[in-house]
């Protein structure tokens, strides 16, 4: 049976990436985006797309019987920490009650598996690195509580199905994935990282190198880690979209609900991030220190067994070289995209 699925964010970065490793693995694919960071050119012809709020949930719910949708992947919502430091209630809207009314469209509709983009901003600052999904949840920012709450509605839908004794086949299933820090791009620079104002760190990186910014200042260089800088574990979004494939096969087959970082397991420090950019692109860009931003954590990096054992995941691409070479590669073909007329992204 060849199955819908519904995207929602599948214009966006990973939600595009993720829509078209699901179009090659056979499904039918059910994009719903409003555009408000997404570009309709990113959304591969064969999916369907609807623009839309995630959070209208009668809109929605409409379409989930129209397209006969089985599972839904949910990567909709605000993701930048220090615009959630500055607006919360930004992030609680959107991330929060969205995913709710999205939520209850699904339960409305008899829709049982669910896939939801979460981030190790839940686990705030770790006590030890890696970090394992059994670690204390204590985010530091709003972006982070916002992931949280909703991992919580999802494992208390979970639970109050068993506790009222639904049979097996008709419990609501989840899977959360807990993206560490999402980088690169494909390696045949067909597809990328189209956000406007962006504010990560590789990305912003590849635009100080194609000479579209003046400088990147590093934010913190007094953190207690070896060169200062805070550390992070860059995944590549290729190796992120198979993931969320390989959960929805897993539910799909019956599998429970499970939380699962996911990471390589090591990290890189701000410097050696931007030391690998300018060696990849040859470009010496200006580097300047910055005062530490609010609700940065020191360190993350994730503990990757649990994905592997529950879903056979394996990184393709792990290689801190790789995403920052793709990633340049890709901020160039955004400058002709720029010329297109009808793929001129919304920061254009
Ligand atoms: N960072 C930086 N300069 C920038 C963007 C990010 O120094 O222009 C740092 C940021 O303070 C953090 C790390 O790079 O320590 C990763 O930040 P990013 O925004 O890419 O992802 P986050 O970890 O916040 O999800």
């Amino acid at each position: 049976m060849q199955h819908t699925v519904l995207v929602t964010g599948g214009a966006g970065y990973i939600g595009s990436h993720t829509t078209r490793q699901l179009l090659h693995t056979g499904y039918r694919v059910l994009v719903v985006d409003n555009l408000y960071s997404g570009n309709k050119w990113a959304i591969p012809e064969q999916a369907v797309f609807v623009e839309l709020d995630a959070g209208n949930r009668e809109a929605v719910g409409r379409l989930i019987h129209e397209h006969d949708v089985t599972a839904v992947i949910h990567f909709a919502g605000h993701i930048v920490v220090p615009e959630s430091v500055s607006d919360p209630a930004k992030y609680y809207a959107n991330n929060v009650a969205n995913s709710l009314h999205l939520i209850e469209a699904c339960r409305d509709s008899g829709v049982r598996h669910f896939i939801f983009s979460s981030s190790a901003a839940v686990y705030g600052t770790p006590a030890s690195i890696p970090v394992d999904e059994e670690a204390d949840t204590v985010p530091i920012n709003p972006y982070g509580f916002s992931k949280l709450a909703t991992e919580w509605m999802l494992q208390d839908l979970t639970n109050s199905d068993r506790i009222n004794n639904k049979p097996a086949s008709q419990c609501f299933n989840h899977v959360a994935l807990r993206y560490f820090n999402v980088a690169g791009a494909a390696l045949d620079g067909s597809l990328g990282q189209a956000t406007p104002d962006a504010t990560h760190l590789i990305k912003v990186a590849c635009e100080a190198a194609c000479g579209k910014r003046d400088q990147i200042a590093i934010f913190g260089t007094d953190y207690d880690t070896e060169d200062g800088t805070c550390i992070r574990d860059y995944i590549h979004v290729e190796d992120l979209a198979r993931a969320h494939v390989m959960a929805l096969r897993y539910l799909l087959s019956g599998g429970e609900s499970q939380t699962l970082n996911c990471g390589y397991g090591h990290g890189f420090s701000v410097r050696e991030v931007l030391g690998m950019v300018q060696k990849v692109s040859k470009k010496r860009f200006a580097v300047v220190e910055a005062k530490r931003r609010p609700g940065d954590p020191p360190a993350l990096v994730a503990e990757k067994t649990k994905i592997h054992e529950v879903l056979g995941w394996i990184p393709e691409y792990d290689d801190l070289k790789m995403i920052c070479e793709s990633a340049y590669k890709w901020e160039h073909k955004l400058e002709q995209l720029h010329r297109k007329p009808g793929m001129e992204t919304k920061a254009g």
